[in-house]
């Protein structure tokens, strides 16, 4: 029986961190073994922030890769591909747009949240507003069903399920697959900075390739209860980084819920729990980081030009299909089928 399609990706807007490992890698790395998956450099997704900066995102995508080896991600166990070279991404891209209304994808939160931080004023680009269309022909190209993300992808995935739902109703056909998110044991990691998403863009999160020093200058400029000043004085533990990094890292939690009780008893410190997160961080990233330093960066973009071509022609595939079901496959019966069947 043929696998269950997993697909996800990043944008190559800068190095992977820590809530790219909790929310979305650390599944990715299970996912590979029982499923189809794919996983995908966003860089065409990145443009549409950062199309003033095309470098940077070139640059960015031997960074991914970097770590996607680093932390364990086979590319021959998983279908490594890069965006912007699969143009059926594209193409259905376009079909999509007419199935959503502009009204809808400015109501979408996670979009809403990102045009908050990002200084566009009145002149938010078309393509950025759209990024959760794109994502939709980027999941629906290679029949997925699963997507392994953090929380702030639960709006794109429903709002690709509303275009799969319409698409399925109005030509009547079952192309489209519906789609379910796989969500890591910590949903969404916070900023160092207490913000509410550890982000790239935010540069408020412990990236997979950060020195020890940096690691700790990092745990310990952490926010944690402004009102906990002496060691005596009883603490929060909502809200406060240290612990929310401890619940995601400290592999025993029984040992944490009793920090917590003494913590919000009064008499243990910041520094020693700061110290503690410090020791759990230095061990788990310090195997990944000495990965990555050893990997040979010029032959990086090689490991996924298999993965691209295999990508291009499943999407290709779908696209027919896709065309097919609204009866504009004007030319393909004759060309892609006789080739391709
Ligand atoms: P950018 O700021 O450029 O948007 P980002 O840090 O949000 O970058 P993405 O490339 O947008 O990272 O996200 C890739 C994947 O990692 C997504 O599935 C996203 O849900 C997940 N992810 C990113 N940050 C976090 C986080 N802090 N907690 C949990 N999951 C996260
Ligand atoms: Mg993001």
């Amino acid at each position: 029986m043929d696998k269950t399609v997993a697909l996800t990706g990043d944008r190559p807007t800068g190095k992977l961190h820590l809530g790219h490992f909790v929310g979305s890698l650390k599944n990715r790395i299970n996912l590979q073994y029982s499923h189809d998956q794919y996983i995908m450099i966003a860089d065409t997704q990145a443009l549409t922030d950062y199309f003033e900066n095309s470098q940077l995102v070139v640059d960015n995508i031997i960074e991914v890769l970097s770590d996607y080896l680093a932390v364990g991600i086979d590319p021959e166990l998983s279908t490594i591909f890069i965006q912007s070279q699969v143009p059926a991404l594209c193409e259905l891209t376009m079909y999509y747009m007419n199935l959503v209304t502009v009204a809808r994808l400015e109501r979408n939160p996670t979009v809403k949240a990102e045009l908050a931080q990002k200084d566009f004023g009145k002149s938010i680009p078309a393509g950025f507003l759209c990024y959760p269309v794109s994502q939709t022909a980027d999941i629906t190209a290679f029949k997925a069903e699963i997507v392994p993300v953090g929380e702030d992808q639960l709006p794109m995935i429903e709002q690709a399920n509303e275009i799969v739902r319409r698409f399925n109703r109005l030509y009547d056909t079952k192309c489209l697959k519906e789609i379910s998110a796989y969500l890591g044991e910590t949903k969404r990691l916070v900023g160092i900075d207490g913000k509410a998403k550890a982000s790239k863009s935010l540069n408020n999160a412990i990236f997979l390739c950060d020195s020890p020093d940096i690691i700790k200058e990092k745990v310990y400029a952490m926010f944690t209860d402004p009102d906990h000043l002496k060691v005596s004085d009883p603490g929060r533990v909502e809200g406060n980084v240290v612990f929310e990094y401890l619940d995601a890292f400290h592999p025993d939690a029984k040992e944490i819920s009793a920090l917590k009780a003494q913590y919000q008893k009064g008499g243990l410190g910041d520094i020693a729990i700061k110290s503690l997160l410090n020791d759990v961080l230095q061990r788990f990233l310090q195997p990944i980081r000495e990965k990555r330093a050893g990997l040979k960066r010029k032959n990086l973009l090689d490991l996924c030009f298999e993965g691209t071509k295999k990508a291009k022609s499943v999407a290709e595939k779908t696209l027919c299909e896709v065309k097919s079901s609204m009866g504009i496959d004007l030319f393909e019966k004759c060309n892609f089928y006789q080739r391709n069947h």
